[in-house]
């Protein structure tokens, strides 16, 4: 049988890859995916399932201007980016054009990870220090430094002494809302912290939507807050747009626009290339020429011309097709079916976020928990995830394209759950 050979694939796959810890799979019966196309994804038993988590598709599975644009461009040349191509140069200078002024300088890499790698070995040399501070439950990556800034991944006790937290502005059963004064506060407890064991803020890293902390929406000013206090500190701010970008908030390209921030760094990735690895770090031309001075950076892979197609389609099918817009106009009608749904489940269930990124916070005494929902919600046959404190929060963070049709068939899965 199908399940049958499911299992068998999932013990090859643990013995020659190391297992849940090293290599993670949904679900507590792994799901065989073959195919995708727009916001479904097709299994090997023939099931079809809506696609309710993937950002990475952010403009649809298999879309078909992207699977053109790639295969072209491999069928033509793939090569190392040492050399003069048109689409690097191209992808970098719309990327700078659609960012803040002044941030003018655009780094191709591979993946999110080593985006804030390397803006963290440029914000430890121009500001000749050591510490960064993110926020608590973080998550910015796999290499060696971009881990200890990922401080949902570890107990707190582990953390390197460069390492120094704020505490996310959490809302509803979790915490309170602080107001937008609480966030310098924060930045400077959290520097007093780095300064006792001789460090000191070279910079604050921040993911644009706190995923990982659950999909927190802060007060306004709160963020300006961080970045003004961590500024008029010495040191430089980052905006990780790697899970937020490319219109998911759908009011701009970018969240951290929606709170007028202009960061030193920005960092994005996951949806870049619609599936295809390919991710950046934009700063401004000052930091970048300090870092050049002493230190140079290149990556094989990064900026080779079928992954920088990949990125350029992306953004002209975002442009084109009107995907921010679409993100907000659909999210906020999933938000307001969600509300009733998720009251029924628990009267403090609490929906958040902005656009199509949306979580239902789940408190302790919930009849089911997240993880428990995401199952219930397969056998339905929607994909969803889960994120914040203790997996507390699902998570639906679907490919930008979502119409209406697919917010009723979520939401009737949904209520098929009570
Ligand atoms: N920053 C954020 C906010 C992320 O969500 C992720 C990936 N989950 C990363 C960075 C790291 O990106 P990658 O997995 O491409 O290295």
């Amino acid at each position: 049988s199908s399940q049958q050979a499911d299992s068998t694939l999932a013990q090859r796959r643990s013995t020659a890859l190391g297992g849940r810890k090293l290599s993670p799979l949904f679900y507590r019966e792994p799901l065989q995916v073959v195919r995708g196309s727009g916001a479904w994804v097709h299994t090997a038993d023939g099931r079809q399932y809506l696609d309710a988590y993937n950002n990475v598709p952010v403009v649809g599975h298999a879309h078909p201007a992207v699977v053109q644009a790639i295969s072209r461009q491999a069928a033509l040349l793939n090569i190392n980016s040492r050399y003069l191509h048109p689409h690097a140069v191209e992808l970098a200078e719309r990327l700078t054009a659609s960012m803040p002024a002044g941030l003018d300088t655009c780094i191709l890499v591979n993946s999110g990870s080593e985006a804030n790698d390397l803006a963290w070995r440029m914000a430890k040399l121009v500001t000749g220090r050591t510490g960064a501070v993110v926020a608590d439950l973080a998550y910015h990556g796999v290499s060696e430094a971009t881990a200890a800034w990922s401080t949902n991944t570890y107990p707190a006790s582990d953390r390197p002494e460069h390492i120094a937290t704020f505490e996310a502005p959490r809302t509803g059963p979790n915490g309170q809302q602080p107001d937008a004064l609480a966030a310098a506060e924060r930045v400077r407890l959290a520097r007093l912290e780095l300064r006792a064991s001789e460090h000191d803020l070279a910079l604050l890293a921040v993911d644009s939507v706190f995923s990982s902390a659950g999909i927190l929406t802060p007060v306004d000013g709160f963020m300006q807050g961080l970045q003004d206090e961590a500024r008029a500190v010495g040191g430089l701010f980052l905006a990780d747009e790697v899970q937020a970008g490319f219109g998911r908030g759908g009011r701009n390209l970018w969240r951290f626009s929606d709170f007028g921030l202009t960061p030193d760094f920005v960092t994005l990735g996951k949806p870049m290339g619609n599936g295809h690895p390919i991710a950046a770090l934009i700063t401004r031309r000052e930091i970048a020429e300090q870092f050049a001075a002493v230190d140079e950076f290149f990556s094989t892979f990064a900026g080779n011309p079928v992954s920088c197609v990949a990125a350029l389609t992306v953004l002209d099918v975002i442009e084109q097709t009107g995907l921010v817009e679409n993100s907000g106009r659909i999210g906020a009608s999933l938000a307001a079916g969600l509300a009733p749904l998720a009251a029924d489940l628990h009267p403090a269930a609490e929906v958040r976020g902005q656009g199509l990124m949306a979580g239902v916070a789940l408190p302790p005494d919930a009849p089911l928990t997240a993880a428990e929902l995401a199952e219930r919600l397969r056998d339905q046959g929607v994909l969803v995830g889960t994120t914040g404190p203790g997996g507390s929060v699902l998570k639906i963070r679907p490919p930008l394209i979502w119409q209406q049709e697919h917010v009723n068939h979520f939401l009737d899965a949904f209520a098929a759950l009570a």
